[in-house]
């Protein structure tokens, strides 16, 4: 038994003096109340020395080996002695200057009060790892300048180490708060602070998280994320990435590093943007109606838009940097190149007009300009060039100018007088007739004055002052044609005629007047009027006695047997009646011109007059029959003979020009203050221009079918003349080649 323990012994002492661990037995020693105070070495091994650095301990205590041993060893195996608990641990002592790793439990039963001990020096190791953190830190550091969180995991997932920017990129207020925290934990926090979603914006799914992914064994995984603060709202972009570190195959830590890159994404939204706005300004560019182009810094130009190629049929390599002077006119080529050269050399916007060679040969003109385009250190980068089409313009004006020419020579040729004025009546021109006939000496420029200045300065001209200026307001508002004349003081007498300036579509661009000195044909006039007067009087006379006298001698031969002397005188008779009827329109027009036509008024029957007036014309002429319709009757005050006269005119004219007709019909329509008497006949009827100038002096409707009808053109004059003077109105419905209404409404009482 004995040899077998004895055999059990050796194999032990064997195996401790063996061991590369150091091996040591110790005796705590406790004061009076139990605490312990020292111990003592009882046995270590021979790998002891290496391991603790003391030699020759047993039978020693700690503390006449190490006085200034840390009290912590004494309490630490003291309780271990009293609990019998074992222990593993990692301590480190100053006063040995070592770290171990220790095992540590007790021998024996409750009373013994030893403890053995297994230890390794891991002094050495200790240093490597705690070398192994600093540099971490120095790379933390690093990264944390660099703008990298960075994040250590241990195997288990517990956080070893965080950087600043780690603990901020996440959420936390400094990295200690981070340090010994859970994977768990953190996922948990970062997701109740953030919203997080993938690059595409749809929501991140953490089982994605890199941290996760590297775990389980992927070696680099990376994801981009969207992070949005919950409670702020910001939005920032970061790219998150972990590595996977293998210490020892069995010890697996996880890198986590995280990149805040909102900047570059704000770059490159920025460059999108910038991309989007080249692209939209070259559709743009492609699609307006001009040519442009782009040169760079020097003038070498690089792009051209769509219409430059489909107008010139060239080809971008073609044209590059100078290419574009094939497309030009050889006679021009050369001012065009040395006027551009001097615009890039000098830096100045360019502009230039000459000829382009299209497609198919042809040379168009185009006025090209181009403009500097500078950065914001005020560098040119390029110039801007647009190339547009003004052939059109060109011959336009020059077609303008020729109208222009022609309008000048017009004007200046012009018999007439011409003034035109804007639509705000200022003077736009006139010509040197008008001049002439207002008087002006050519020394005052009227040219962009208001024609109220022009009135200004002639009014003096003029007999009669009122006239011109309220007609020339009225015209000015109504913008109607007009037709005047103007007397002036020296007896001239100017006829003018007016009328709207205006463009193909009606634009009202002014008015313009012309002038013509009519005062010979007026005179003229006056002279005939005056032959006429004198003439229709001095007949007057003779014919009334011959009248006279046919009269009497008709009435001798009345019951005579000679039959044909009678009847002669009969012809006779009538013929003078007729030239007596002309020669008294002839002085009743005369006396309307001088304005002494004078009225006889009296209380008259109205159906009566008309009544006897168809009696007499009836009685000469019975081709027709003329009926009367009338309800009422009424005595009306006014000229009987006077209004006789009309309805005998409407009566002759309604027979004389209705020879196909055989009945006129004459109506009296009494109103409460007016009576209207009409006749009507079924005649060859009027035009409706013919209908407005019949009661004009002298008007006389002509046409092939007229001429056999003889007449003065007065009758009508006469009558409207009559009726107006009474406060009328005279007035026709007509309708060609059916018949004529003339009627007159007289005011009653
Ligand atoms: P005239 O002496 O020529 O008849 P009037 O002044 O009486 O002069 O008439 C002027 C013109 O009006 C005539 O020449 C005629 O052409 C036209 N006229 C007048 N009355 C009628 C009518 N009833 N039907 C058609 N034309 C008429």
């Amino acid at each position: 038994m004995n040899k077998a323990i004895d055999h059990l012994e050796g194999l032990y002492r064997d195996f401790f003096a063996k061991m590369e661990q150091g091996f040591c037995i110790l005796d705590l020693i406790f004061d009076r109340d139990g605490k312990p105070v020292d111990y003592r070495f009882l046995a270590a091994n021979p790998a002891f020395k290496d391991q603790s650095g003391l030699s020759y301990p047993v039978g020693k205590t700690i503390k006449e080996l190490v006085p200034n041993i840390e009290e912590k060893w004494v309490e630490r195996y003291g309780h271990i002695a009293l609990s019998g608990e074992s222990m593993q641990f990692i301590e480190g002592s100053e006063a040995l200057g070592r770290w171990f790793e220790v095992s540590a439990y007790r021998l024996g039963d409750e009373d013994s009060r030893k403890v053995a001990l297994i230890f390794t020096d891991i002094t050495m190791r200790k240093k490597q790892e705690s070398e192994l953190w600093q540099l971490k830190d120095q790379l933390s550091n690093i990264v944390d300048n660099a703008g990298s969180g960075l994040m250590l995991f241990d195997s288990k997932g517990h956080v070893l180490q965080a950087n600043h920017l780690a603990a901020m990129y996440q959420g936390y207020q400094s990295r200690e708060e981070l340090l010994n925290i859970s994977m768990i934990q953190n996922s948990r926090r970062f997701y109740e602070k953030f919203d997080v979603l993938d690059e595409n914006g749809e929501p991140f799914n953490p089982d994605d998280s890199p941290v996760k992914r590297a775990f389980f064994g992927e070696e680099n995984p990376q994801v981009t994320i969207i992070q949005i603060d919950r409670t702020t709202g910001k939005k920032r972009w970061f790219l998150a990435r972990s590595r996977r570190i293998e210490v020892t195959p069995d010890d697996i830590q996880i890198l986590f590093i995280i990149n805040d890159i909102s900047l570059q994404k704000k770059h490159q939204q920025v460059e999108a943007s910038l991309l989007a706005t080249e692209n939209r300004f070259r559709h743009m560019a492609d699609n307006i109606s001009q040519l442009a182009w782009m040169t760079d810094e020097k003038g070498s130009i690089f792009w051209y838009n769509e219409r430059w190629f489909s107008y010139t049929g060239t080809t971008l390599d073609e044209m590059k940097g100078w290419g574009w002077t094939k497309v030009h006119h050889p006679d021009h080529v050369n001012r065009v190149v040395k006027k551009i050269n001097r615009c890039f050399a000098e830096g100045r916007n360019w502009e230039d007009t000459f000829p382009l060679r299209s497609r198919n040969g042809e040379y168009r003109w185009f006025l090209s300009r181009a403009v500097v385009i500078r950065n914001v250190r005020g560098e040119i980068t390029n110039w801007f060039g647009t190339n547009t089409d003004i052939t059109d313009q060109l011959q336009a004006s020059e077609k303008l100018s020729y109208q222009k020419g022609l309008l000048e020579a017009q004007h200046k040729t012009s018999p007439m007088g011409i003034l035109v004025v804007d639509p705000d009546q200022r003077i736009l021109m006139y010509n040197q007739r008008f001049e002439e006939i207002h008087r002006l000496d050519g020394t005052v420029d009227l040219v962009g004055k208001h024609e109220s200045l022009l009135r200004e300065l002639t009014r003096r001209l003029f007999k009669d002052r009122s006239r011109p200026e309220s007609t020339l307001e009225k015209i000015y508002s109504t913008r109607a044609q007009s037709h005047d004349k103007m007397y002036f003081k020296d007896g001239r007498i100017i006829e003018w005629f007016g009328a709207p300036v205006l463009g193909e579509k009606g634009e009202y661009f002014g008015y313009a007047f012309s002038y013509i000195d009519v005062t010979e044909q007026e005179n003229l006039l006056r002279q005939k009027d005056e032959f006429l007067a004198v003439a229709s009087h001095e007949l007057k006379t003779p014919v009334t006695s011959i009248l006279a006298y046919t009269q009497l001698l008709q009435r001798q031969f009345e019951n005579s047997d000679d039959l044909l002397t009678y009847q002669m005188l009969t012809k006779i008779n009538q013929q003078i009646n007729r030239l007596t009827v002309l020669i008294n329109d002839l002085l009743d027009a005369t006396k309307i011109e001088q304005g002494k036509l004078s009225l006889r008024k009296e209380e008259f029957d109205f159906n009566e007059m008309v009544q006897e007036m168809v009696e007499e014309v009836q009685r000469i002429s019975s081709s027709h029959k003329i009926s009367i319709r009338s309800e009422e009757n009424r005595s009306v005050f006014a000229d009987r003979d006077r209004l006789g006269q009309v309805v005998i005119n409407f009566l002759t004219n309604a027979i004389k020009y209705s020879p196909q007709a055989d009945r006129v019909d004459v109506a009296i329509e009494y109103m409460p203050d007016k009576v209207r008497l009409s006749v009507t006949d079924y005649g060859m009827g009027l035009s409706e221009k013919d209908a407005q100038m019949v009661f004009e002096r002298f008007f006389r409707v002509e046409g092939k079918d007229r001429e056999t009808f003889s007449g003065l053109g007065l009758g009508l004059f006469i009558s409207s003349e009559i009726v107006q003077r009474h406060g009328g109105k005279i007035g026709v419905d007509s309708t060609f080649g059916e018949g004529s209404c003339f009627y007159f409404l007289l005011p009653l009482g």
